[in-house]
């Protein structure tokens, strides 16, 4: 949960691995839709950011656990009356929906959204009346992109739609919200029922002796190597920057892939591929982390 739009746990490890090994056929397709999904909740982050700043109480990238079922929320909004819960679409091309079924124009079918919306809408509204607040719950699925078209759209389709945004826009502003402290318990439950290891994010499987070891390229994610006393070299687009810059961002993209993995001199200095000395390594680490002495077990924790 955060407030504002954040890459989900899944892109960001897709991406590493997308640089250190050959993602499959579906884990490329998985990677191209949570990019395109994260574009289409940022667009509707700094809609919301520019048009309707400082009124609602804003959540971003909610997965809560409600009687045992989770459930995922892109954005909620917190009026004085209402909350407004947003399921984020970035489809583009041509949509038709066929009793209920949803398809690609290929004619492929796809999971029908508005489903899983009221399914979503239905576990919050159980989580507000347990806990006591009087707030009506509604939801909407927002298609951000402009050269997205639904066919035979049914009037009654929670949706709104790239040329309805200005209006819709317009709409929430002159929405009454006027908050007390009970709309702010209601965001310290929300926030406090946020899971982070949610069951919804499928993380792919892989190993850390089957991936390329070495100082990726932040501009364009070719190999970096020694350049001078003080800095990395691409060896691809000849970008150069700073040695702790490029090892803190490889050493962040270790952490993240293999958080239970104990960060140490000699695993970093695998993890690049030998390319930054040990001496050098250490010194850097020693600055942007903390070093847990347990003898063998000592190692480095980053800091937050
Ligand atoms: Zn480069």
């Amino acid at each position: 949960m955060f407030t504002k739009s954040i890459k989900s746990n899944r892109q960001r490890i897709l991406e590493i691995l997308n640089k250190r090994t050959n993602l499959t056929v579906e884990q490329q397709r998985a990677l191209t839709r949570q990019t395109a999904g994260y574009q289409g909740e940022q667009q509707f982050y700094k809609l919301l950011k520019e048009r309707i700043s400082h009124q609602p109480i804003a959540l971003y990238n909610l997965h809560l656990k409600i009687n045992g079922s989770e459930c995922q929320i892109d954005c909620l909004l917190i009026f004085q009356n209402e909350v407004i819960l947003f399921e984020v679409k970035n489809y583009e091309g041509n949509f038709l929906i066929e009793e209920e079924k949803w398809y690609t124009i290929a004619e492929q079918e796809i999971r029908n959204p508005v489903h899983q919306l009221h399914r979503t809408e239905l576990l919050v509204s159980q989580l507000l009346n347990k806990n006591n607040f009087p707030l009506k719950v509604t939801s909407l699925l927002i298609f951000i992109n402009p050269n997205f078209h639904l066919y035979n759209t049914p009037l009654e389709t929670p949706a709104v739609f790239y040329p309805q945004l200005n209006r819709y826009m317009e709409q929430l502003k002159n929405t009454p919200s006027r908050l007390n402290e009970s709309h702010h318990r209601l965001e310290k439950l929300l926030t406090s029922s946020h899971i982070t290891n949610s069951n919804f994010e499928s993380i792919p499987k892989y190993e850390y002796s089957s991936l390329k070891k070495g100082v990726i390229c932040a501009n364009c994610n070719g190999w970096m190597s020694e350049h001078g006393n003080k800095s990395m070299r691409c060896l691809l687009c000849s970008t150069i920057e700073p040695f702790e810059k490029s090892l803190m961002r490889n050493v962040k993209e270790f952490h993240t892939l293999f958080p239970d993995k104990k960060m140490t001199v000699p695993q970093i200095f695998d993890w690049t591929n030998h390319v930054i000395s040990k001496y050098r390594i250490r010194s850097i680490l020693k600055k942007h982390s903390t070093w847990i002495d347990a003898g063998k077990g000592s190692h480095y924790v980053l800091e937050k």
